[in-house]
């Protein structure tokens, strides 16, 4: 059975047209560079476009990793690291001027270190052109690698580090196949024990079939990882082949995570149907550093 439940007005999405979107879209072709905000699909992409803020995807555009929610082409990637992109991503975020930068990568089991090394040269070459820029990077789980690939991406000195937990752990063997819960929440413990002054990130996707109860289980599990910052949104199916929508969690109820997660000590919280992962993220930041 197929049935969906039906897209409610809560979800909406304007087409991408303005200026800001056809000239952050030049500067991404022009840099050869891949967006996550296009490769996914994300409803977002015309607002965050039009005020120059993009998340930028490195190391490829096939993910050695196949979840369920996501679009991402899956495979064995056949193409080594690009050494020259760190200078692109960098020259892009100067040219957009950038307040604020989210760099995510697909994952790279088939590489030694996971792109750590990679991810870090990309941060550095960001602080060299855009000082002032801040710089959030979404780490793929270097579940493969051993400690020290953890160790060089922090080193790099990122202002916040964000890894997606994506859903409750029961979901995980039919949505995050390939990835553990209990070492996605210990790498995001991991970067706050070897740099306490980094502020760390995490998010969830609902509606994929999970409880109320299960949700407050891992807002709980998070800030026993010190976890700093969440984000919680509504799944949507990128095609008809991936996992279904189960439910469209109401804004009420999306509300009710926010108070619920602000009590459990969060230092920001954005839960809406549309929140992603780096939705307005340099607008809190700002708000949070300002404070
Ligand atoms: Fe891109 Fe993130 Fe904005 Fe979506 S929310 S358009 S992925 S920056
Ligand atoms: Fe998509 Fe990331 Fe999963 Fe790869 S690891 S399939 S890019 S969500």
């Amino acid at each position: 059975d197929n049935a969906q439940p039906k897209k409610p007005d809560w979800i909406r999405v304007k087409a991408p047209t303005s200026d800001g979107y056809k000239k952050t879209h030049a500067i991404m072709r022009e840099h050869k560079l891949v967006t996550v905000c296009e490769e996914a699909g994300c409803p977002n992409a015309g607002e965050c476009w039009s005020q120059g803020h993009a998340t930028m995807m490195i190391m490829g555009e096939v993910c050695t990793r196949a979840c369920s929610f996501c679009n991402i082409a899956t495979g064995k990637p056949t193409e080594d690291l690009d050494a020259f992109e760190p200078g692109r991503v960098a020259d892009a975020v100067a040219k957009l001027g950038l307040k604020h930068v989210v760099v995510t990568s697909v994952d790279r089991d088939d590489i030694k270190d996971g792109g750590a090394e990679h991810f870090a040269q990309t941060i550095r070459a960001i602080r060299h052109r855009a000082p002032d820029t801040t710089i959030e990077i979404l780490t793929p789980d270097f579940i493969r690698c051993d400690d020290s690939a953890l160790e060089v991406v922090v080193a790099a000195k990122p202002d916040v580090f964000n890894h997606n937990l994506e859903t409750v752990p029961g979901l995980y063997p039919e949505v995050r196949p390939g990835a553990r819960y209990f070492h996605s929440l210990r790498l995001l413990q991991r970067v706050k024990e070897i740099d306490p002054t980094m502020f760390t990130k995490s998010g969830i996707m609902v509606g994929l079939g999970e409880d109320k109860q299960a949700v407050t289980q891992v807002m709980e599990d998070m800030r026993a990882a010190d976890i700093d910052f969440l984000t919680i949104g509504q799944y949507l199916q990128p095609t008809p082949k991936h996992h279904k929508v189960d439910r469209f969690v109401t804004p009420e109820e999306f509300k009710t995570y926010e108070k619920t997660a602000y009590n459990k000590g969060f230092l920001m919280v954005s839960a809406t149907p549309l929140t992603r992962s780096s939705y307005h993220a340099g607008d809190d930041f700002a708000r949070l550093r300002a404070a």
